[in-house]
């Protein structure tokens, strides 16, 4: 039998009693694909070529760079996964980053 426990609270989870939910988080770095696209209207087959070609030349640079490095971690992408008891699912989806109710933002007397 499988034993689950909050990621957070690090409460046992008991499946039958209890919703476990779970958190998928993506971390990657957003490529801004519309503006290669921008400037090449009319061409599409061009594009598409200067496109690869631009790939390919950015695939070398990689290989070259990364070498002697570790690439699982370079280019920043994550992918966690979490358990969560249902309050603390409540909390997280209230304030999925964790931020601090602010103290900098003090907006009590609305
Ligand atoms: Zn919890």
């Amino acid at each position: 039998m499988l034993h689950y426990s909050c990621d957070v609270c690090k409460r046992p989870i008991d499946v039958h009693a209890d919703v476990r939910h779970v958190v998928k988080i993506e971390v990657f770095p957003a490529v801004e694909e519309a503006s290669l696209d921008s400037c090449c209207h009319g061409d599409p087959a061009g594009a598409e070529a200067d496109h690869l070609e631009a790939m390919q030349e950015l695939l070398e640079q990689m290989a070259e760079n990364g070498a002697d490095h570790d690439l699982s971690g370079d280019d920043g992408a994550r992918s966690m996964r979490f358990d969560l008891c249902d309050a603390c699912r409540q909390r997280f989806v209230k304030n999925p980053l964790g931020m601090k109710p602010g103290k900098h933002f003090d907006f009590s007397n609305n």
